[in-house]
Formats: structure tokens, sequence, C-alpha cells
């Protein structure tokens, strides 16, 4: 449905110019929620003002079921962008939020009036369509803002950091919501987001954002589970991500040798060992073990997560809350080589 083919921006004058998007290629096909993930700066909103319409291109194209889009004004995209900032017109009640798209597009008062019912039934705030936004919590203003993107059905819903200003709790029961929604409604979606956490939870894919460029794209088990380069892997969160020499199955790195899966590439690389496959044992552990002293610890729930350093080097374990050893404590370490993945040197 939405094609983007070498699609580049850039800011300032000739002299200094500044790329925000630089030869970017995406694809998303109808009933498909992607999520770009990235830090910020990245080039996530650039990426939707573009598709949008709001944004001029430097270079490349976007296609919107196989039509380019240039001198397309952004009205007759048929595209929703919900912003970072949600933007609720403080003087209109919430019905009048919500209709505003139905309103510009000429529909009838009764038209309107059942729609606006339907779509806050769908966001679930059923007759809330005469409350004051002014008095709505954080939460119910970002549904009316959602229901207001979902008015015109839009043939694709964008949205800028849907759910950034919601507490923790509150944005995680919303985005599975959310994902329930879009799936009931087959809506397309394209999403931007800083949070890994909201970007896996929400997409059937995750495209991964560096400096404008695309670093990754896959399905979120892809992403996570073979993250491209030590970029991706540090963004999800990896802490345990080092400079290696490969040699045959075995990874010289800051913690010793560390094993590797089978037809591992030989040579510099990144190696990433997930907290999981770092095994704690008490004491020493068993011959050959690393033996490391207990830095920090951090409680994350129903495991904690153990700092430890061996010399120079740090690393990051994780332990049922009842076996964590205590801080200064001297254990064991030995890696899974399941749990190791080798990536590629970083620049
Ligand atoms: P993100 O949404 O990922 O945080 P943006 O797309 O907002 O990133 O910005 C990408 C880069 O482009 C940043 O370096 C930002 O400063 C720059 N940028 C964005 N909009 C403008 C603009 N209107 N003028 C100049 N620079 C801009
Ligand atoms: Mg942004």
């Amino acid at each position: 449905m939405l094609s983007l083919a070498g699609v580049t921006v850039r800011f300032g004058d000739r002299k200094a110019p500044r790329t925000a998007l630089d030869a970017v290629d995406l694809e998303v096909a109808e009933h498909e929620i992607v999520c770009v993930l990235g830090p910020s700066g990245s080039g996530k909103s650039t990426l939707l003002r573009v598709v949008a319409g709001l944004q001029e291109l430097s270079g490349g194209r976007v296609l919107l079921d196989g039509a380019d889009q240039a001198g397309v004004p952004v009205h007759r995209r048929g595209v929703g962008l919900m912003f970072q900032d949600h933007q609720l017109f403080p003087q209109r009640d919430v019905g009048g939020n919500v209709a505003f798209g139905l309103r510009m597009r000429g529909v009838s008062r009764d038209e309107q009036a059942r729609r606006v019912e339907e779509l806050l039934d769908l966001v679930g705030l059923p007759g809330a369509g005469r409350r004051a936004v002014s008095a709505l919590s954080g939460g119910e203003q970002q549904r009316v803002a959602l229901a207001r993107a979902l008015a015109p059905r839009p043939r694709l819903l964008m949205l800028d950091e849907p759910l950034g200003q919601l507490d923790r709790s509150l944005r995680e029961r919303l985005v599975a919501e959310l994902r329930g929604l879009f799936g009931r409604l087959g809506t397309t979606v394209l999403a931007v987001t800083h949070d890994q956490g909201e970007a896996f939870a929400l997409a059937d894919r995750v495209v991964v954002m560096r400096d404008g460029r695309v670093a990754q794209s896959g399905t979120p088990l892809e992403v996570w589970q073979r993250p491209a380069s030590a970029f991706v892997a540090r963004f999800l969160g990896f802490e345990n991500v080092v400079p290696a020499t490969v040699a045959g199955s075995v990874a010289d790195t800051p913690w010793g040798r560390v094993p590797v899966p089978a037809g591992s590439s030989q040579g510099a690389v990144t190696l990433l060992v997930r907290p999981g496959g770092v095994r704690v044992s008490a004491g020493s552990g068993e011959p050959g073990a690393l033996r490391c002293v207990v830095a920090a610890r951090t409680f994350r729930g129903s495991r904690v997560g153990v700092s430890l350093r061996a010399g120079e080097a740090l690393l990051e374990a994780e332990c049922e809350v009842g076996g964590a050893p205590r801080e200064g404590e001297v254990v064991g370490v030995t890696f899974a080589e399941d749990e190791v993945v080798v990536l590629p040197p970083s620049r």
C-alpha cells in the first residue's frame, strides 16, 4: 500500500545540510502494522510528515497504492496523522474534536453524530461526546485523538509517539487495546516511537532507524533474537555487547573465551550475550568459569539484574530473586552458547 523508495530529506542550506532521511526504502502492506523505532533525532517524525505530504522531499519517491504522491496535497492523500502532542482543540468538546475531519469533508450533521458515537464506543469512551477535552485525563485525551484520526477512515493511519505522554501501566494496557482495535478494523498503520516496548507490543514488523537510515527491519521476534548490529542491540537494551575475535567455535572476548554457535562468522565481530546466557554460580564455580565480583543488583519484579565485574570488564546477568548473589560476593560465570549472538564488527 505504502512504498518509499530512496526517500531523502535535507534541512539547512547547501553549505551546511543536515540529512534527516538518507535514502530510506520502506514498504507497508495493506492491514500491516509497521512500527519505526529509533532514538530521538533519527528522523521518525520527518518520515511521517513526508508520507502525509507535510514535508518536501530532497530525493526519492512516495507511492500510495502504486501512485506517486509528488504534488498530491495533504488532504487528497487519504492518510491520517496523529501527532506526538495530540493537539486537541481545547475550545471544542470531545464530539467536536472527533467530528473535525468529517466536517472538513462536508459530511452531513446526522452522519457526523452517528460516526462520532460509533468511534467513541470503539475507543472505550461511550457517550463522552459532550465532555470538555480539558476535563479529560491524558489517557482519555489520547483516545479522543485516536478517534479523531480514525473518523475519516484513512487508508493509512500514522501515529507519532502515540503513547509517549502516558505512564507505563496505562501505556501497556492501551498498546494491547490498540493492536486489537486495528486488527478488528483492518487498519493499515505506520507508527513511530523511541520506546522499544511500545514498538514490540504494537507491531507486526519493526523498522529500526539510526541517523535517518534503516538499521534493521523484521518481525519483533527476528529483531529481538538477531539484532543486525551493535547499535540495534544496545538500543534494544542489551548491555553485554563487546568486540570479539572468533576462531572456530570460540570467541576471544574481554570476558575470556566464550562459546559461539556453530557456523558463526570468523575473525573480528561484535558479540552479544543475552542476560539469560550468563550462568552464575556461587563461589568460583566449575573449573574454567570466569571469576567475577558482584558490583550491584537491580530489582526487576520477579528477577534481579546482577552487574558483575571481571577485572576491567563488566557483565550483566539476571537471577531469580531467591538465588541472586549479594553485592561484593565472588561468583563463577559460564556462558550458554545458544544465548550468544555474533554480530558484524562495529563501525
Ligand atoms: P525524531 O522524530 O526521530 O526525533 P525528527 O524527524 O524530528 O526526528 O528529526 C530528524 C532530524 O532532522 C533532527 O536532526 C532534527 O533536528 C532535524 N529536523 C527536523 N525537522 C527540521 C526542520 N523543520 N528544520 C531543520 N531541521 C529539522
Ligand atoms: Mg519525533
